[in-house]
């Protein structure tokens, strides 16, 4: 019998454009452009580099950089030697970034020219010797033993881009979430998961090498993962935008775009800076949403301005690879089918399951509220090294056999048609600016730092239903360490996880199971008086 064939990549589409079109450009960053053969040529000396130094039972690499040539071929270089990434974020606390290695189990960092700086505060914190590629020439820090610097010299050769053998089991990224535990959660996405996702947007989206993709989001939302592979497997250009940019959306006309993809809020943020002109931006065919509720009054006004584009609203979490619901925009008909002002989730891409359940994880009728489960080839397995919270989240329904679905904590009605409407949590897990937070793991550093249990962290203000920021609220504690509170919720936290203000209240609200009422705690932020 002959063996199965091999399943693709999440890197395969990058060499068929690489392959095919060599000289067509692959990235654009600000002034700088590399065709598909001169990215390669960076990425493929990493891939080389690994592959003579790394053991094949090292599976993951971990990457710190953000938005240079060093993080989008250190990845390309990565997956190009069979392996998965795990992106770290320069803009993340020291503390966090190094929980974040040390759960990843990865041996080898790879360290972009603009985060050298930091790597040199990061070493002498790491208890495990690594293996460091500074694919760069010059200014690295000296790297001393227990670690050792790997192929900073040996950057010479040029690995032939084909496939390495892959296993669709192995991770093609391991990416972590905000844990209500206090701790990040990992999820591995397999090589299997990231080409099921990646087939079907080939066929959703139907890119092609003239097409010119935004990318927003950061490496370590997965989101981006859309961003670049769903762009280099069309052979089109990536442009990213520059820390420095005052919006993404500025780069729209600066890069003619044609393909969009970004959190809600980043396009509200242009609508307040006043961007979103009817026809403002022509070049635009793809108007991509996802990783937060979307309202219909900026579906409209993005439409308005985007008005040659299709606009969809996608939603998926992490465990579920990238997206997997999508719902078209349509505006004679589409602001009529908003529940509460906000903008369906839509239908299940092909091949993938979804089901509205009950607590008893039975399904619930048409029309009526559930929890969100998801099943079918992107789905995840679970948590990595955490048999309890991935047997919490991955479950069996009780009328679909043995498969495994997840558990949301999304709450969705489903109409007669089978479109899915989001109707909010029923955890506290909140979107900030569209990233994922759970907010007991800012209760946590809260109480840990103001040293009471009377504190609590709420997502502060609210429009259109979602956050732009978090305030911590406090009981019984001294207003003056207000600034000190807040510095070191910044020595633990994610930038956009770290409360901006300190309000007091003479008592923290609860509700009538004793637990603390935040729904509460909210009204009276609303209604609060300086
Ligand atoms: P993440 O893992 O960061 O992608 O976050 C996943 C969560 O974001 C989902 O469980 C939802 O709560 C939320 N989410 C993602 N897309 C949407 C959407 N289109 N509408 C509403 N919520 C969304």
């Amino acid at each position: 019998m002959s063996a199965p064939p091999q399943p693709r990549s999440l890197i395969s589409g990058f060499f068929r454009s690489l392959l095919s079109a060599p000289s067509s450009p692959s990235l654009e960053l600000g002034d700088l452009s590399l065709t598909y053969e001169q990215l390669w040529n960076y990425a493929g000396r990493i891939t080389a580099s690994l592959q003579d130094n790394l053991a094949p039972s090292e599976k993951v690499v971990a990457v710190l950089a953000s938005r240079s040539v060093g993080a989008y071929g250190g990845i390309l270089g990565i997956l190009g030697s069979g392996r998965g990434y795990v992106p770290l974020n320069p803009k993340f606390p020291l503390e966090r970034t190094l929980v974040m290695l040390k759960a990843s189990g990865c041996k080898t960092l790879l360290v972009g020219q603009e985060c050298s700086a930091m790597l040199a505060s990061l070493l002498p914190h790491l208890d495990q010797p690594l293996n460091l590629l500074l694919p760069y020439p010059g200014g690295a820090p000296e790297i001393r033993a227990p670690h050792r610097a790997i192929g900073v010299r040996e950057l010479k050769k040029v690995a032939d881009p084909h496939d390495a053998t892959i296993d669709g089991n192995d991770a093609a990224y391991l990416l972590f979430t905000s844990g209500s535990t206090g701790v990040p959660k990992g999820v591995a996405v397999s090589q299997s998961n990231a080409v099921a996702y990646m087939e079907y947007a080939a066929k959703r989206f139907a890119m092609h090498a003239g097409d010119r993709c935004s990318q927003n989001f950061d490496l370590t939302f997965d989101l981006s993962v859309h961003d670049l592979f769903t762009c280099w497997d069309a052979g089109a250009t990536l442009c990213p935008y520059a820390e420095q940019t005052l919006t993404p959306a500025t780069l729209i006309e600066e890069k003619e775009l044609t393909c969009w993809f970004s959190v809600p809020s980043v396009a509200m943020f242009a609508s307040k800076l006043g961007l979103l002109d009817p026809a403002a931006f022509p070049t635009l065919r793809w108007s991509l949403f996802c990783g937060e509720a979307l309202s219909s009054t900026l579906a409209t006004a993005w439409q308005a301005a985007a008005s040659n584009s299709i606009l969809e609203n996608l939603y998926g979490p992490t465990e579920a690879t990238i997206a997997i619901t999508y719902y078209r925009w349509d505006q004679a008909t589409s602001p009529a089918e908003c529940v509460r002002g906000l903008v369906p989730i839509g239908w299940p891409f092909d091949g993938q399951q979804v089901c509205a359940v009950d607590e008893d994880l039975a399904p619930v009728p048409i029309g009526e509220s559930g929890e969100l489960c998801l099943g079918g080839s992107q789905v995840t397995r679970g948590y990595l090294n955490d048999p309890e919270k991935t047997a919490k989240s991955f479950v069996r329904l009780k009328h679909t056999g043995d498969r495994i679905w997840y558990r949301t904590g999304d709450l969705v009605r489903q109409d007669d048609r089978g479109c899915l409407f989001y109707l909010g949590r029923r955890d506290f897990q909140v979107k900030v600016n569209g990233y994922r937070v759970e907010l007991q793991e800012i209760d946590l550093v809260l109480r840990e730092v103001a040293r009471t249990e009377l504190a609590v962290a709420i997502p502060w203000p609210l429009s259109d239903g979602s956050a732009s920021g978090i305030v911590g609220v406090l009981s019984g504690s001294d207003p003056t360490l207000d600034t000190q509170i807040i510095a070191a919720c910044e020595t633990r936290l994610p930038r956009y996880m770290v409360p901006n203000r300190i309000y007091h209240f003479p008592q923290i609200p609860l509700n009538v199971n004793g637990k603390i009422d935040r729904g509460k705690i909210t009204e009276m932020l609303a209604n609060w008086k300086q």
